[in-house]
Order: structure tokens, then sequence, then C-alpha cells
């Protein structure tokens, strides 16, 4: 499964989740739990062409989920 990034309008946080596309729309926010998400395209989780793939080692705000 994919991993999406997300920011929240509401209070600001940024955030990925693992999950199908089916399911992008059921996704909320972890802090506030606002539905008011847009979703982040980060240039980590893109894969360009073959072969290239982008080194995505240090990413700050990253969330924990558990
Ligand atoms: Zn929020």
């Amino acid at each position: 499964m994919p991993i999406y990034e997300f920011l929240c309008k509401e209070c600001g946080k940024k955030f990925t989740v693992l999950v199908g596309i089916s399911e992008k729309e059921k996704v909320k926010c972890p802090t506030c739990e606002s539905k008011n998400i847009t979703q982040v395209i980060s240039a980590c989780s893109f894969k360009v062409g073959d072969g290239s793939r982008g080194s995505c080692g240090s990413s700050s705000g990253r969330t924990n989920f558990g």
C-alpha cells in the first residue's frame, strides 16, 4: 500500500498514512480528528522513471502511530 502525506487544515498537522486508494477519503487528522485535510504530494514517495530513487532519509515532522 502506498503512503500518503496529508496536511490538516484545522491544526496544521502534517502526517503520513498508509492506506489504499479507496480508504483515502476516510483518513482523518490523528491530532484533532478533523477530516478537513488535504493531501500533500511528497517528492519522496514519487517514483520517477526507472531506477531513480529519491533519498528520503531525513524527514521532519514524522508521525508515529501506535
Ligand atoms: Zn488536525
